[in-house]
């Protein structure tokens, strides 16, 4: 079965590059699966997991960013993305408490914080899966 190849790149650059038979992200159209020879696309993430279908499906916490697929080959260009097992549960909690902090403060960026604090959730989520 053909595969599709993909790379990931970060503010930090090249997270990692991959073959997968499935990608499932969440858009701002919702959830959506891609696989190979998919018709070519952009896609906006919002902050959500990701899943790949590797050689065992591994899952991801990523911070938003941009999907691009032509050609069996996909690019996502994102902020920040852990997986699963690398996900520091004590920093997410603290970055949590911290916006939550944040939110009740009405001298703080709230949008700010609230993006702050869905970055935490999601990397809380990711790591319970
Ligand atoms: P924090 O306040 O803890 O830095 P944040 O949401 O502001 O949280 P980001 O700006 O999204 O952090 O990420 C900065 C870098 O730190 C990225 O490389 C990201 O992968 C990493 N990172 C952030 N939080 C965690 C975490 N809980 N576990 C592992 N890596 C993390």
């Amino acid at each position: 079965m053909k595969k599709i190849e993909v790379k990931i790149l970060t503010p930090g650059g090249l997270y990692k590059e991959t073959m997968a038979s499935i990608i499932n992200v969440i858009s701002e159209d919702g959830q959506r699966g891609i696989l190979p020879e998919h018709m070519p696309l952009v896609m906006i993430l919002t902050i959500g997991k990701m899943e790949l279908e590797e050689e065992r499906r591994e899952t991801y916490a990523v911070a938003g960013g941009m999907l691009y697929f032509s050609d069996n080959k996909c690019t996502i260009l994102t902020p920040a993305i852990e997986k699963k097992g690398d996900i520091d549960i004590a920093r997410a909690t603290k970055a949590k408490e911290r916006a939550e902090g944040h939110l009740k403060d009405p001298n703080s960026d709230l949008k700010r914080a609230k993006l702050a604090l869905e970055r935490a959730l999601n990397r809380l989520n990711v790591h319970s899966l």
